[in-house]
């Protein structure tokens, strides 16, 4: 479950960003729509816990994560929350096993190859196991991406413009690939995004507006 209530953040030195409260209920898929420069990513980032908010709580399951400080913070998001960047960034030194195996050991997990490769595979990369990252093409990223926010079962999936840069094709197969993801783990799924071709796949829909 992902809720949230009277969320405010301010940018130093910049006024206050206040947001609708969300309630997405477990295993349940919501979108949260809004125009460029209204505040989504900044609102994604308060969900994963990577701001925290001058305002107001954002609690995921039973936990209000705008309590939780430093080494907390980043183990409870590393083992309950698994975040799609709007650009993907890995470490590119690092194949795309060994940047799975990582996104496991910071969660305190101890690797599951099996694990990696079988959602790689269901995810179409599994070829891609031992490329780097920057040699794949983006749609192959964005899909490598994925099954990094999916690797540790969080129980709240973010994905933040997933299909801005796709064509329909690819828009389709990624927004299926994520409902069907978290249908498997049972997970919460929160999509951002200013994309008018999303709005009618998701009933759960939330407007900010900037
Ligand atoms: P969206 O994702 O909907 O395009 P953002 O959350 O990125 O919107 O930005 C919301 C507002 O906050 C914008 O006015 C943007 O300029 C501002 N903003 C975003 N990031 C920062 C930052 N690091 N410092 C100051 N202002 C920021
Ligand atoms: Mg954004």
């Amino acid at each position: 479950m992902l809720r949230t209530e009277n969320l405010t953040f301010a940018y130093q030195g910049n006024s206050a960003l206040q947001f609708p409260d969300i309630n997405c209920p477990t295993g349940e898929h919501c979108l949260l729509l809004g125009q460029s420069g209204s505040g989504k990513t900044t609102l994604l980032h308060l969900l994963g816990g990577l701001l925290t908010p001058t305002q107001g709580k954002v609690i995921v399951g039973e936990t209000d994560i705008a309590k939780l400080r430093g080494a907390r913070a980043d183990h409870f998001r590393g083992q309950n929350i698994g975040i799609i960047f709007q650009k993907a960034h890995f470490v590119k030194s690092l194949t795309v096993e060994e940047n799975l195996l990582l996104a496991q050991s910071l969660a305190g997990a101890s690797g599951d190859k099996k694990r990696i490769k079988d959602l790689l595979e269901r995810l179409n990369v599994g070829h891609k196991l031992n490329a780097r990252p920057d040699r794949l093409s983006q749609g192959e990223q964005q899909r490598v991406a994925i099954a990094r926010a999916l690797v540790n079962n969080p129980k709240v999936i973010l994905a933040d413009e997933p299909t801005s840069a796709l064509d329909d094709v690819n828009t389709e197969e990624v927004i299926q690939l994520l409902e069907e993801q978290a249908k498997a783990v049972n997970a919460t799924l929160l999509v951002v995004t200013h994309d008018g071709r999303l709005k009618d796949r998701f009933s759960n829909k939330i407007q900010i507006s900037g």
